[in-house]
This record gives C-alpha cells, structure tokens and sequence, in this order.
C-alpha cells in the first residue's frame, strides 16, 4: 500500500475513533467549531481577499458578498437555531398504543465526506460543513484541485481553528478523490458537475453509502415585456445575475434567456448599456469581472463562440485576453438550438438569447431540456407565473431577481433530475447531514389482549 493510503487509512481510523468517543455529540463542541469558523474568516479575511483575488481575479466586494459574508451569515443562523435543531420533536401516536410516546430525534450519520467545486471555493465547502458540524459528526472535506490557493489556505487553517482529531482536509484533485471514494463513509455530499456526479453516486452504491448530490446544468431566464421603470430595475438584476458572481461561472447563473422577438432588440440595447457601466468595455481594461478560472476552461468558452455555426450571432462582445483569461461579457442572439452553446452547461460569461413569438412558448422550450438547478422569470404577469410554478420543474424558481435564493437560509438549496437532489443551507443542511431516528416509548400500564393470540373471528371483528 502506498505511502498516502496509509496516511489517509489513519486520518479516517482517527476520524471514526473521535466520533466514537462522542465528542462531537456534545452540543458544546459543535458550538465552539462553528466559533471557531467565524475566528477563521473574521481573522483571515484579507488574506482570503487576496487569495480570491489571484485565483479567480474576484473583487474584495464580491468575495465579502458571494463568500466571506455568506459563510458568515450561515453560522451566525446555525448558532442562533442548534438548540432548537437538536431537541427532539414530538411524534403523534395513534390512541390504540396510549399511554405512550413518540418522538423524532435526530443524530449525527458518523463520518461525512465533502467534496467542493472552486468557483465559490470557500463557500462551497465551508457552507456545507457548518451543517456537517451542526450535526454532529466528523468530516473530511477535499476542496477542489482548480482553486488551489483556496485549498492550501483550507488545509493549513483550518486544523489551527477546528477540532483536527474531527475534521479533516484533504487536498488533491481526481485521483485524490476517487481514492477517498474507495472507503466507506456514512454519506457523502458532492458538489460539481453531473458527470462526475454519476462518478461519486456509483461509488457510494457499492457501500450503500447516501449522497447529497450538487450539480449544474443550464439555468433559464425568463424575460417577459416590463413597464420602464420595473425594467431598469430587471436588467441590472439580470445583469448582476449573468457576469456578476465568478464572471458567470456559477452553478445557479444564468445560462441562457428567452424573450418575445419582438423585445430583443430594445433589450439587448439596455443590457449593452448595463454591461459598459458595471464593467467597462474594453477587454484589456476590464473591471468588477472575475477571470476564467483557467486556461482550459478559458478554451473551452472559446469554442463555443468559435463554432461557425454561432460566430455570426454575436450581438455584443466576444472578445478575449489570453494573458489575463478575462473574456468580456458576449451576448448571442438566436445561435442554431443545435449547437454546443446550447446543450452544454456554458459556466461563463456568455448569453444566448432565444427568442420566441410569444413568451408563453418558454414554458415549452424548458421543458425540452434537462431539469435545471434554477429557474429565472422576469414578469408582473400572475397568471404566467402560476403556469410556470405548475408546468415546469427545477430546484428553485426566482422570480424578478437573481441569485440571491443561495443566501436565504429558510430556502432549501439544491436541484432536481439532471441538476443534483437532497438539500442545504439552514435547518436544511442539519437534516442532510442527520438521521431522524423514530423513538416510542409505552407504559406497561395497559394491554390490549385482542392483539395477541390465539385468533378467533372476534378479534377480527374488534
Ligand atoms: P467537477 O465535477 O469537475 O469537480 C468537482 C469536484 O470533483 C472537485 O473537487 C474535483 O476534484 C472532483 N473530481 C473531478 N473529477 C473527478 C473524478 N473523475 N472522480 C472523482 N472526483 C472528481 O466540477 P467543477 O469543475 O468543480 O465545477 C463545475 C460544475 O459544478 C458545473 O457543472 C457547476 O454547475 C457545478 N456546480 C454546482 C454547484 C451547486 O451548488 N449545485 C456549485 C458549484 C458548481
């Protein structure tokens, strides 16, 4: 056995024996990590900038807005609800078995493992873990290899704040992870995309191991006819929502947008506008816009502008900064449905436009595609929007905003079909990372003889 193996068989053994020992039962110690959490980004906090800064070229206010502060809010929440979370619920029992009781009381699943995807590296792993730590249980979290600033600062940190005999980073990209995928954890919660999702599900089987599976896809948005003033409002939400979070490159950002033909143009006029005063319009000079995360990445987004089936439909952009991997914000109008753009998950900053005689059509036209994570519909319209809640599926639905269900905590996080399924953030993650164990307790007091036997026809009667 390799040198690693038996490192990382230790870590796990010393995981399991922390768990067993039931330290991390006590609501005490959960309390104090979830401190702890807040001491590490509260103390790090510019370095963190600053590494955010380097990997993915994100602005001191987007790492505070989509990172710092989220992790932040999530465990100020997590603090403020533990002891509710914790304390047994009642279980209504049917009046055959009184005098009894029942309840529902939820314990920690034992050793977990999280696996993180690098656009929000610090997010994505720490978000989950303060649900794993609310539970109860003892972690391994393995960031993803392609932030790898971001996963250094998790490993070195994290055992100087968090309990190290209970939690546990482990760094390293696929190989690293299907070598973790070999042993048996009590479950799993992944992030990432839908292929290597079929991956880490079809490992976890042969233990029959649970998952919490976080994937992607291509997020629709909806944008029907808006009087001026509401319009304003929705392009810059659109906008914000499109290149805003990590260049695009988010799990829940807008992959394409659908709209009436007859509003296309009028629409694409104000977003240009929008997109030259958040970000400016020169390539080499852009600002408040994060960089593909890497060259591969970067070739990738640029395939798919330079498929000749697409090259001509580009109404705003589309230009490149190899030395920086900044590509500017680009706008498509109707690229052939056939094309990559529009079947592959984009991740980046790029915006097909589809348009449709009537916007109603979108319903129709979502529904040829995979369930997405998210859902997008700009409209004051009552009776669309009821048709779009009951006619369609994906893991959330915003209505005339972007985004912004990620950081609502008494909102479930996570997607459906295609897209993922189980959940987080809030109460949500505590149950994810729990078992609710079913407890009745009766009396001796009475007994109904009719259960036992011997039968006899009375009894069926009774
Ligand atoms: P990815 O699937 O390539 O990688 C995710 C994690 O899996 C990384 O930690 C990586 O090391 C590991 N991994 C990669 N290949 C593996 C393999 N063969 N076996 C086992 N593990 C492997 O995804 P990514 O590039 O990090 O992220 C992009 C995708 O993730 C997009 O599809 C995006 O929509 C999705 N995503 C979803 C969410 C969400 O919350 N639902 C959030 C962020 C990203």
């Amino acid at each position: 056995m390799a040198e690693e193996d038996h490192g990382m068989r230790r870590s796990l053994e010393e995981l399991r024996q922390t768990f067993k020992s039931g330290t991390t039962r006590s609501v005490d110690w959960r309390k104090q990590q979830l401190r702890a959490i807040l001491r590490l980004i509260h103390e790090n906090e510019h370095l963190l900038f600053q590494l955010l800064e380097s990997e993915l070229g994100k602005h001191p206010v987007e790492s505070y807005r989509d990172e710092i502060g989220v992790v932040k809010k999530s465990v100020d929440h997590a603090l403020s609800c533990i002891d509710q979370w914790i304390s047994p619920k009642k279980g209504r029992l049917p009046l055959l078995f009184f005098p009894a009781s029942g309840k529902v009381l939820p314990e920690p699943l034992g050793l977990v493992l999280i696996i993180g995807s690098w656009n929000f590296p610090i997010t994505l792993t720490l978000d989950p873990l303060i649900g794993a730590i609310s539970a109860g249980n003892t972690v391994v979290l393995k960031p993803s290899e392609l932030a790898p600033k971001c996963a250094s600062f998790l490993a070195n940190k994290l055992p100087l704040y968090l309990d190290p005999k209970a939690i546990k980073v482990i760094e390293g990209g696929s190989e690293v992870a299907n070598q973790l995928l070999e042993y048996k954890w009590d479950k799993i919660f992944f992030t990432g995309s839908t292929k290597v999702g079929k991956i880490v599900m079809s490992a976890a089987a042969k233990h029959l191991t649970p998952v919490t599976l976080e994937l992607g896809g291509k997020c629709p948005a909806i944008f029907d006819s808006l009087p001026n003033a509401d319009m304003k409002v929705a392009i810059k939400r659109l906008v914000g929502g499109k290149w805003g979070p990590c260049s695009g490159q988010a799990c829940i950002g807008i992959d394409y947008l659908l709209v009436e033909q007859k509003f296309a143009s009028s629409l694409i006029e104000q977003l240009k506008k929008i997109i030259k005063r958040f970000y400016g319009d020169d390539v080499r000079n852009l600002k408040n816009l994060a960089k593909i995360v890497n060259k591969t990445h970067f070739d990738r987004l640029r395939n798919l502008l330079e498929d000749p089936a697409v090259a001509n439909c580009i109404v705003y952009g589309g230009s490149f900064d190899d030395t920086n991997l900044i590509i500017e914000p680009t706008i498509l109008l109707d690229p052939p449905l056939d094309a990559e753009i529009m079947n592959e998950e984009i991740f980046g900053p790029l915006l097909p436009i589809i348009t449709l005689d009537n916007i109603e059509e979108s319903i129709e036209f979502i529904n040829s595609k995979p369930k997405p994570l998210a859902l997008y519909a700009f409209t004051k319209n009552e009776k669309f929007k009821k048709r779009i809640l009951a006619e369609t599926s994906s893991g959330s639905v915003a209505f005339n905003d972007t985004m912004i269900q990620f950081v609502c905590d008494e909102l479930p996080f996570g997607g459906v079909g295609q897209s993922g399924f189980g959940r987080y953030h809030g109460k949500y993650s505590f149950d994810t990372f729990s078992h609710e164990k079913a407890v009745l307790e009766r009396s001796f007091y009475f007994e109904l003889e009719p259960r036992h036997p011997p039968w006899n026809n009375f009894k069926l009667e009774f």
